[in-house]
């Protein structure tokens, strides 16, 4: 069963969307039986990855830096590990702005209106959908909100800032004293990952859930209705996951490409299907640390950091779609202005919270600042978010790809084997 979970993930997402798309054209009736039996399954898999993340990031952080063994290779893993975020960072935006100024898809918005074909599900009632939201959602807004924090973003950074903390005291701690703390990390972090081994045996039935109401709900019309602005989206995301991707994987990790993708099929599906980076984490260390067989202490470092800020896929579409509300605003951004553009998807990117939407609050910030208010415009934010998130559920799979992409070519630069 092990063995075979992968394909069965893979299989899941595949019947997800059929099913999804399947039910919307025949039975557009089946909203319902979808939020009373299907939803809530697919919504209890999504909650408990996430409660795991807190626990995955205060203890696969530390550890990591940790097993460093001394400051000076701590930061050569950072250094290097950085280095390729911002490689990777800086291809994506490039990617966009050229597509973009290739395909103008702000052009071709003139006088359409946003469509009104997303099924809504309303909020779950049933003893299913009861029983699941006793289960927080967002452990991070959650901790956000007790502190009157505005945003879940800032919480995240905030643990995060604390785990490398941590992970510098035990790092800094004589041998001796430290020992019994790491036993204890090693054992925290040992349980989440076999809760997560427990929880990735469900995920092939979580993994259609989640998938089946996406598309239940958007159906393929949404991407025609955008037209140009998803097509460039999703061939920006292309080019950057099968073009920039395998080309770092081969000639700086020099890494078998065959085993790459068996090996992250498991991550790339829950990242598909679940639109979220950092609930995908800990079923990204899993196959770091197993199939793809990279060294715990840099691909730990690398995804817990990576999970928060390393988000090409973000930043690629932040770039498409400042540029394309700025142009269905009618305002032509001059090459100066695209180029800051660049610079701010990169710098937003690296704050936005890896959870489904969480760059639309970015968008928002970047386009106020060029001077561009969406919402007096009349082809407002809301023009995207019918579409926003399948775009989300593709790019947070670039995202997590690029996290695996630069751990792999950060454990080759350590020494690592592939
Ligand atoms: N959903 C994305 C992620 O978790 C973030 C975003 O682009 O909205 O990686």
């Amino acid at each position: 069963m092990e063995k075979r979970s992968p394909w069965w993930v893979l299989a899941g997402l595949v019947a997800g969307v059929g099913t999804g798309l399947g039910l919307r054209a025949w039975q557009p009736n089946a909203g319902p039986f979808l939020q009373t039996w299907v939803e809530p399954w697919g919504e209890l898999f999504l909650r408990l990855l996430f409660l795991l993340v807190i626990p995955v990031l205060l203890t696969a952080l530390p550890l990591a830096i940790a097993s460093a063994g001394s400051l000076l290779r701590l930061g050569r893993t950072a250094l290097s590990a950085f280095a390729l975020a911002l490689l990777l960072g800086a291809s994506s935006v490039l990617v966009a702005l050229a597509l973009v100024n290739v395909t103008h898809p702000g052009k071709s918005m003139a006088g359409k209106v946003p469509p009104a074909e997303e099924i809504a599900l309303g909020q779950g009632s049933g003893f299913l959908a009861q029983a699941v939201n006793l289960i927080p959602g967002n452990p991070f807004g959650l901790l956000a909100g007790w502190l009157g924090w505005e945003s879940s973003a800032k919480m995240m950074l905030a643990i995060l800032g604390l785990a490398v903390g941590l992970g510098l005291m035990m790092l800094l701690l004589p041998e001796s004293r430290g020992k019994g703390i790491r036993q204890a990390w090693e054992g925290t972090f040992a349980i989440c990952m076999r809760f997560i081994a427990g929880l990735i045996r469900w995920a092939p039935g979580a993994v259609f859930c989640l998938t089946c109401l996406s598309f239940f709900r958007t159906g393929p019309e949404l991407l025609g209705y955008l037209g140009t602005f998803g097509l460039t989206v999703l061939l920006a995301l292309a080019l950057q996951g099968f073009g920039v991707y395998p080309v770092l994987l081969r000639v700086l990790g020099k890494y078998d490409l065959g085993k790459f993708w068996r090996g992250i099929r498991e991550p790339l599906s829950t990242a598909f299907a679940t639109a979220s980076s950092n609930a995908t984490l800990p079923v990204t260390l899993r196959a770091a640390e197993g199939p793809l067989g990279l060294r715990p202490e840099i691909s730990r470092f690398v995804l817990t950091a990576g999970a928060s800020t390393n988000q090409n896929g973000t930043a690629l579409y932040e770039g498409v779609t400042v540029i394309f509300l700025a142009q269905a605003a009618g305002v032509d951004l001059s090459l100066t202005q695209q180029a800051v553009v660049a610079g701010y998807a990169l710098i937003a990117s690296m704050g936005t919270a890896g959870v489904p939407g969480g760059t639309l609050p970015m968008i928002a910030a970047v386009l106020a600042s060029l001077g561009v208010n969406p919402d007096n415009t009349g082809v407002g934010i809301a023009l995207i978010l019918g579409v926003d998130r399948f775009l989300d559920m593709c790019r947070t799979s670039i995202n997590v790809t690029g996290d695996l992409v630069i751990a792999v070519v950060a454990d080759r630069w350590a020494g690592g084997k592939s």
